[in-house]
């Protein structure tokens, strides 16, 4: 596959969306995403996804934040699996998990 390939994009809606250059991880599900998720969603999750990592203060060495991130990012891409965590930036620095 090539940069310029283009994708229906399932959670946008957007047909002939460009897809990822490249798989975002090295397994089935960055497969899917590079399928499935166009480069608008994915950058939307990678500011969704940092905007988590302050909230929450995760430590991605640790595998309870990765997986942490990892039902986010399914519930936020593919609508699946419980909700995300809410992020209420009026108690930001008041939350614990
Ligand atoms: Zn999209």
């Amino acid at each position: 596959m090539t940069e310029a390939d283009r994708i229906q994009c399932v959670r946008c809606g957007r047909e002939d969306a460009p897809a990822l250059p490249s798989p975002p991880f090295r397994n089935d599900l960055g497969e899917r995403i590079r399928r499935e998720i166009c480069r608008t969603c994915w950058e939307e999750w990678k500011q969704r996804q940092m905007l988590l990592i302050n909230h929450y203060g995760l430590n991605l060495q640790e595998a309870d934040a990765r997986q942490f991130l990892l039902v986010n990012l399914r519930s936020f891409l593919f609508g699946e699996g419980p909700d995300g965590a809410p992020i209420d930036t009026s108690q930001e620095g008041d939350v614990s998990w």
